[in-house]
């Protein structure tokens, strides 16, 4: 990266000195002919790899047809969608939005309304976890918690309260009249690829219950078959109120939904919320498209499949680089590598060797390959990491 970079793009976030010209499947290629295995899908963003061919004939369809009306008409790909998205979840009603941060917003204003709504206004705070990422808003940020992404955007969003993950004596501690809800990810992805165990899941559903709190999940990373199933909520049983999801679910066009009980929704009455474009034909077309693909039950059992291969491959790297790797987490194809050196010399290496992966903290590496990987692309990144570990080892041996 140049010190005086030759464009106009603000400079957040960091960017590696790469331009992407075309993409197929889990391959990226770069405008100087470099090839790379995409093991990062846009941050857990392109489920069913690049340029997916099913998803570019729905997109181009719906483009000759209709893209955008507003929602203040009735849409029918997101019906369609949302009716598809509730007899796959917990939920009665969804609103669609155009990112991650928005359906965290529409999550955390409908929790605060339906407190309104049944006559208790004063119940607005949220509980939230150390490690959590919800997002850039200003309310997400302020949920998030990170003082590196809190400092300097003047005063924070009032009625966030942070607690360490895992500790039920710190949630109860926490929890006062004014409290409305608990908003945790099930398995955290910037935080590290940390997932939260079944039984404080299930405290956390017990103490919702017990307090007459709402439990919100933001799945926007660990949702649409990244773990396995098609929520991550799936493998604990515990149902939430309020979810948030994006990510995966456009595939790559950007698309967000908040789904929520038909109790909890009942409060988001016309005129409380809205979204120019959130869920417009476009978007729900191709969503809709990828929740098909997806949800099939083949599918998810293929990628609980393509994560154990993965997860070996992983094991058998650590095995044979004991002292660079630590420790191999995740659940199906939302996995971490836990190296000993920084995290950003690991992925820089494994660029030079030709696979791209994404930091997250804990000082891990994130491996979010397309769901639909095959076989053999799971065995040349297991060739790639081991070339981008060789090199890492004779660094170390020379320095
Ligand atoms: C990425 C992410 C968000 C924010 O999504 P954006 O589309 O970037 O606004 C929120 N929560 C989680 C868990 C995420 O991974």
């Amino acid at each position: 990266m140049s010190a005086v970079p030759d464009h106009h793009m603000m400079l957040t976030p960091a960017r590696a000195d790469l331009t992407f010209e075309r993409g197929e499947g889990a391959w990226l290629y770069e405008k100087d002919g470099r090839r790379f295995l995409d093991f990062g899908s846009g941050v857990a963003v392109n489920s069913l790899g690049h340029a997916n061919p099913v998803l570019a004939d729905v997109l181009s369809a719906q483009a000759q047809k209709l893209w955008h009306v507003s929602n203040i008409y009735r849409i029918a790909e997101g019906e369609a969608l949302a009716d598809r998205l509730c007899a796959l979840s917990f939920a009665d009603r969804v609103f669609f939005t155009n990112s991650g941060a928005e359906a965290l917003e529409c999550a955390i204003k409908t929790a605060r309304r339906h407190f309104f709504a049944k006559g208790q206004p004063d119940r607005y705070r949220i509980i939230t976890f150390a490690g959590a990422f919800h997002g850039r808003t200003m309310a997400t940020i302020a949920a998030t918690g990170n003082p590196a992404y809190i400092e300097g955007f003047g005063p924070k969003v009032e009625g966030f309260d942070q607690v360490p993950l895992h500790d039920r004596a710190a949630v109860e501690a926490a929890i006062g009249p004014e409290t409305a809800a608990i908003l945790i990810e099930p398995v955290q992805g910037e935080g590290g690829i940390r997932p939260v165990s079944t039984e404080f899941m299930r405290f956390l559903r017990e103490i919702c219950d017990k307090h007459d709190l709402l439990l919100i999940l933001d799945e926007v990373q660990s949702g649409i078959g990244r773990t396995g199933k098609l929520f991550a909520y799936e493998w604990s049983g515990v149902r939430p109120d309020i979810m948030a999801l994006a990510k995966g679910i456009g595939g790559g066009f950007p698309v967000g939904a908040c789904l929520a009980t038909e109790e909890v929704a009942s409060a988001m009455v016309p005129g409380t919320h809205g979204s120019t474009y959130g869920g417009n034909p476009l978007a729900t077309a191709v969503a809709g498209k990828v929740i098909e693909i997806v949800s099939h039950p083949e599918f998810l059992e293929n990628v609980r499949a393509l994560g154990r291969d993965l997860n070996q491959r992983l094991a058998q790297l650590k095995a044979e680089f004991p002292d660079l790797i630590e420790e191999i987490r995740g659940e199906g194809l939302f996995l971490g590598i836990r190296p000993s050196v920084p995290a950003g010399d690991f992925i820089a290496a494994g660029r030079e060797a030709g696979i791209l992966t994404i930091g997250a903290g804990e000082n891990v590496v994130r491996l979010l390959p397309p769901l639909n990987i095959g076989e053999e692309e799971i065995r040349e990144a297991y060739t790639r990491l081991h070339a981008a570990c060789m090199a890492l080892k004779s660094r170390q041996r020379q320095g």
